[in-house]
């Protein structure tokens, strides 16, 4: 008997993430059936494929005043298009793959209808993790996570009642082992070769602070509903380890394998299922020979602690630390701030903010707003 195809849609199919979900969809075409794609800007790439992969819908991510045709498939536009893809009862599965803030209206849309969801992006967690977790659990929706850490304690972990801590590693980016002067100095094109992973712009920058980590650290206390002192950081510069979780009886359970994101994105859209799918290069210890850990350097990477910080705070405090840290690091990669300017910026805005304890999804919206606001505010009068 053939097996019944999974349906999945990509919300983000043009991105980093997008891109290599499609190609492990390419292997696993006799598993999957892909309802939708929906893009952001590149609508050539988007137009590409579509041809190769035969949705029935396409959402551009454009309003739609320029009118699309994709011989084949209905064309959607802008977050009404996201709406109706993410209302789509067909779906059995959606990949949330966009980066930034937009990833959270979808999610939330694939929740109420009941449909499972792969999630790629970080935002929807840390800016409304109470809410999408509490809302997910009521409606009985999986949310599997594709980023590789917490993908990997995914794998790890059986009970989660039986888990003393996580353990959450980081590669340390291109900065681990230079000074706080070279990263002062650092060149937004030194800051984006990060030395494990192909992953896009934005996300880069946060690896090389170690923000990223620390959205990791609040993700994962959403994800696996883990105080927050029970979430640990350690550098490990292979990137081999993926992250570990340790048992109250403390036996430590890690997941391995190379640094790629095909893996945790097939693990995320397959599961519980394993597929053969891309094994884009076999394991080896051998070849590995060995693995590094080190202890996080907080005043090299102080990033991490404000983000331990607003985790503990809760409320809109993860709200103002993800907003002012993104249009930080945007003026950056627009070369307006140096590295370093991302962390005084960030935490001058933090310092500032008014926490509010129990936001709902309208007012996370409008303090996401106001943050970015007085961020770009701050960058024009002191730093430009
Ligand atoms: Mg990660």
């Amino acid at each position: 008997m053939e097996s019944k195809k999974r349906k999945i849609s990509i919300i983000g199919s043009t991105g980093s993430i997008g891109t290599q979900a499609l190609e492990v969809l390419e292997k696993l075409e006799d598993k999957f059936e892909i309802i939708a794609l929906a893009g952001g800007s590149n609508v050539e790439l988007l137009k590409q494929q579509a041809e190769k992969f035969k949705p029935k819908y396409v959402c551009v991510g454009k309003n739609g005043a320029e009118k699309i045709n994709i011989s084949g498939a209905q064309v959607l536009y802008g977050p009404q298009g996201l709406d109706e893809i993410c209302s789509n009862k067909e779906n059995d599965i959606i990949l949330v793959a966009v980066s930034g803030k937009i990833g959270l209206r979808p999610t939330l849309k694939a929740i109420e209808n009941g449909i499972d969801i792969a999630l790629a992006n970080k935002e929807t967690l840390v800016m409304a993790g109470d809410i999408v977790m509490k809302k997910a659990k009521d409606a009985g929706v999986k949310i599997v996570p594709v980023d590789s850490e917490h993908c990997a304690i995914h794998q790890c972990i059986k009970d989660i009642n039986q888990v003393e801590k996580l353990i959450i590693t980081a590669s340390g980016g291109p900065f681990l082992h230079k000074t706080i002067d070279d990263m002062k100095n650092a060149t937004v094109e030194e800051t984006l070769k990060h030395p494990r992973w192909n992953m896009g712009r934005k996300i880069t920058v946060d690896s090389a602070t170690l923000m990223n980590k620390g959205l990791e650290v609040i993700e994962a206390h959403h994800l696996f509903n883990m105080d927050y002192d029970d979430i640990k950081v350690v550098v490990h510069p292979q990137s081999i380890v993926h992250s570990a979780i340790e048992y109250k009886d403390g036996s430590v359970i890690a997941q391995l394998g190379v640094p790629s994101m095909h893996i945790p994105i097939q693990y995320a859209i397959s599961y519980p299922e394993r597929f053969e799918g891309i094994k884009s290069k076999s394991f080896s210890f051998s070849e590995i020979a060995r693995l590094d850990f080190e202890k996080p350097d907080f005043e090299k990477f102080p990033f991490l602690k404000l983000a331990y910080k607003a985790g503990k705070i809760g409320g809109s405090a993860t709200v103002c630390l993800n907003a002012a840290n993104e249009e930080a690091v945007f003026a950056f990669l627009r070369g307006e701030i140096k590295l370093f300017d991302i962390y005084e910026i960030t935490s001058q805005v933090f310092n500032s903010h008014n926490v509010v304890k129990n936001p709902d999804i309208d007012e996370i919206f409008e303090i996401d707003e106001q943050i970015r606001e007085q961020t770009k505010a701050l960058i024009n009068t002191k730093f430009c």
